[in-house]
């Protein structure tokens, strides 16, 4: 398929492959800060190719995994409610609340709806004027802009009964809390594409020099995933700080001035929880005082949610590269996709989903042993 082929070639693949061989002459820690990019080198058996002197460890970049459970309590309240239509995106619909999804109370008669555009609410909301209309607002700086130009749009057509459930997190304070964390052990990054192509690159350039770590803004194709790491382990050998974007045929040095000039007028940073891992200074969006009157959260009266995680779950090690999927204790009996326990087995970007889907047949020492025979024709 056009677009695609060039980017799983294997002739490239294996030229990438042979170049990061020649290339590596000591251990290596790289942390692949995206869900999507953590699927692809999974189901590519991507780090199952690598020397093993590079273990690549994933990062906190699934945006479903990382939404709190309290806020999916809050939408499940909101969903519930008989004068509500709930408009999500259909990843959300099965992420487990304390009690219940929005699967069981779409199935329970309540108006859940699946949409693919959040400006798709707005035409809910307009030939719908007697029923409030809540988006579940979630993701990172690349579902953003999306997302704000509905509220920019619902403003300025006084859609009152328009409203926004809003969990966005940012990804540069998230890879500045594995960096400070004290047990890390990431040397170099690979950056998320497609947030970058919003937001640009110099927020990185700042962290690479505070931190003093290589960061290689990559695709999610196999090659771009290749080539991130080969120009990721160059970096580290010749210990270089610094950007390099891998992923130039998305993202300008600059990202998108016009998305970032929208999420300035319609959120302001704030702390956030993420799931898993707990609060994050700074570390994502609520709405702006100008678009406060759109924020589900004040709309509705919701009571106070206490909830617990799973004493067994290390997720949150995971998000942060600390652990492997392999090391949780019920990875793949008590806790599969159909019923998970915790944060990185929610969505089919977590990297526990992503060993479950692709891997769950391979103890850690087949896995090791496949990695060897792997390496070694
Ligand atoms: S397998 Fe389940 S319980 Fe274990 S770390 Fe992953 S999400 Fe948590």
């Amino acid at each position: 398929m056009k677009y695609q082929d060039e980017y799983r070639d294997p002739v490239a693949a294996q030229n990438l492959l042979r170049a990061i061989h020649n290339t590596i002459s000591q251990p290596w820690t790289i942390m692949e800060v995206c869900g999507g990019q953590t699927h692809s080198i999974v189901r590519y058996g991507i780090d199952q190719l690598l020397p093993p002197e590079i273990e690549l460890v994933h990062g906190p970049g699934c945006p479903v995994c990382v939404t709190p459970l309290e806020l999916i309590d809050k939408a499940v309240d909101i969903a519930s409610r008989p004068d509500v239509t709930f408009c999500s995106f259909g990843d959300m619909l099965r992420v487990p609340g304390s009690r219940s999804d929005l699967l069981a109370v779409k199935a329970n008669g309540g108006d859940v709806r699946i949409i693919y555009s959040p400006l798709d609410c707005l035409k809910i909301a307009a030939r719908n004027p007697a029923r409030t209309v809540v988006f579940f607002a979630v993701g990172f700086e690349t579902t953003a802009p999306a997302n704000a130009m509905a509220l920019w749009q619902a403003k300025r057509r006084g859609l009152d009964n328009f409203a926004v459930l809003v969990s966005h997190v940012l990804v540069p304070p998230a890879m500045t809390a594995v960096l400070q964390s004290p047990n890390n052990r990431v040397q170099g990054f690979l950056g998320a594409g497609h947030v970058c192509s919003v937001m640009g690159c110099q927020e990185y350039r700042d962290l690479a020099r505070q931190f003093h770590v290589p960061i290689v803004v990559t695709g999610f194709e196999p090659l771009d995933l290749l080539e991130g790491i080969y120009r990721c382990v160059r970096m580290l050998e010749n210990h270089e700080i610094g950007v390099e974007n891998q992923y130039a045929r998305a993202v300008p040095t600059i990202g998108n001035p016009a998305s970032q000039k929208l999420l300035q007028e319609v959120f302001e940073v704030t702390d956030r929880m993420w799931r898993g891992i707990g609060t994050i200074p700074r570390s994502g969006y609520r709405l702006s005082a100008m678009y406060a009157d759109f924020d589900a959260e004040q709309r509705f009266s919701l009571a106070r949610i206490d909830t617990s995680e799973s004493s067994q779950c290390i997720s949150g090690a995971i998000l942060q590269g600390g652990k492997k999927p392999y090391d949780c204790p019920i990875f793949g009996t008590a806790c599969t996709p159909a019923s998970p326990q915790g944060a990185t087995m929610v969505s089919s970007e977590g990297a526990c989903a992503a060993y479950y889907n692709y891997r769950r047949r391979l103890s850690p020492s087949n896995a090791e042993l496949s990695n060897r025979q792997v390496q070694q024709t």
